[in-house]
């Protein structure tokens, strides 16, 4: 049964958007960012740091309403700055208990975010971009085309938003960035929202529950790697052909698997970490035996495991789902060669909200790909 929340204004939750975009956003910055910037304008860094406090561990954006800064401080602040939040419009509700939130953000775009109850530990799906460059072939965001990056702001206000809506904002959750968008394509931003969700003066989700999901941009990938707060690492992969690949992933054509493998076969994978092998299944296409066996000797000498997305079939996607034989079959040849591997149970499809269902159309949304794909998931 699908049951439907409206919820426009969020004055009762205390998220309050301000509606002058043309000054700086303290929510896209940092903790030391917002310090020094507080600095460079005359303001202790002290301040900064109770600012902080209220928007992550308070979840309050209204200046006016952070109480210990004093009225001159405040208004001082509201002077200069805004702190932007994205605006909850819509909410769908799964059976399953998946919900699907639609978020409108200052200059009207909206975006979606899924949170995937129980699985076991609380998830939130979020995006980082307006559609998507990448254009897979399966994927109902490729098929949006890319819109705009998404900023620190934006991303880390999806978790804000759900924290509270769920009311986890004080409870251990998972994120992925699986929702809309390459996260890799928009590296600084999404960056710069890890070290914000991860400040121990704020929401403080550590790294390891922080997954990134890739279709494989190997440059950013290398950067990744040298980073100081890592995330945990998906790839979604797909195929075990370049042949196979450049017409499902076509930013293969780029980065061929040769070049993805190696990348991951490098990558500094904490001693009891794997990195995720997403492999959507579509029937008739990569579902073979042979596709199987492939599969096991590309991830042979990588500290792999897979996660199998049978694929959720939607309008204007021209594949389609394979039969839960074919998907056992699939799923034991790789067990069999000893690759770790799980099968993602589909969640959140009545509202589309799995895998490869989120799209943003027009005012509306429908539910995008990976987002959904992932809300769907069975996380481990
Ligand atoms: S699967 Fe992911 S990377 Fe590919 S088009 Fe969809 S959102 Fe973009």
């Amino acid at each position: 049964m699908l049951r439907s929340i409206v919820s426009i204004s969020q004055t009762a939750n205390k998220i309050v958007p301000s509606t002058e975009t043309a000054l700086p956003d303290l929510a896209d910055l940092d903790r030391p960012a917002l310090e020094q910037l507080f600095e460079s304008v005359g303001l202790p860094r002290f301040r900064a740091r109770q600012v902080f406090r209220w928007i992550y561990r308070m979840g309050e954006t209204d200046v006016s309403r952070m109480t210990n800064l004093g009225a001159k401080v405040q208004a001082e602040i509201s002077r200069r700055f805004r702190i932007g939040s994205p605006i909850l419009e819509h909410q769908d509700r799964s059976a399953d208990g998946t919900r699907k939130f639609l978020l409108r953000l200052a200059d009207g775009r909206r975006i979606e975010a899924v949170y995937i109850p129980d699985t076991p530990k609380q998830t939130f799906c979020i995006s980082s971009q307006v559609g998507c460059a990448m254009d897979c072939d399966f994927c109902l965001t490729g098929k949006m085309g890319f819109t705009c990056h998404l900023t620190p702001a934006e991303i880390v206000g999806q978790v804000r938003v759900l924290a509270h809506e769920t009311g986890l904002h004080d409870a251990a959750f998972n994120i992925v960035l699986m929702g809309m968008g390459e996260p890799l394509h928009n590296y600084d931003a999404v960056m710069t929202s890890l070290r914000i969700l991860a400040d121990e003066e704020g929401l403080a989700v550590p790294p390891r529950r922080v997954t990134l999901s890739t279709v494989g941009v190997v440059p950013a990938m290398e950067k990744l790697a040298r980073e100081a707060l890592m995330p945990n690492l998906a790839v979604s992969l797909h195929a075990t052909t370049d042949e196979q690949r450049d017409r499902l992933v076509p930013i293969n054509r780029k980065y061929p698997l040769e070049a993805l493998i190696d990348t991951c076969r490098k990558f500094p994978v904490k001693r009891r970490n794997r990195i995720t092998f997403e492999y959507v299944l579509l029937a008739g296409v990569n579902d073979t035996p042979a596709d199987a066996r492939r599969l096991v000797r590309l991830l042979g000498d990588v500290k792999a495991k897979v996660n199998l997305l049978p694929l959720n079939a939607a309008p204007g996607i021209p594949y389609e789902r394979p039969d839960e034989a074919t998907v056992d079959r699939f799923a034991q040849t790789l067990a069999k060669h000893g690759l770790r591997v799980s099968v993602r149970k589909s969640r959140g499809r009545d509202i589309r909200a799995a895998c490869g269902q989120l799209i943003v159309e027009g005012k509306k949304t429908a539910a995008g790909p990976r987002l959904a794909a992932l809300m769907a998931a069975n996380h481990e």
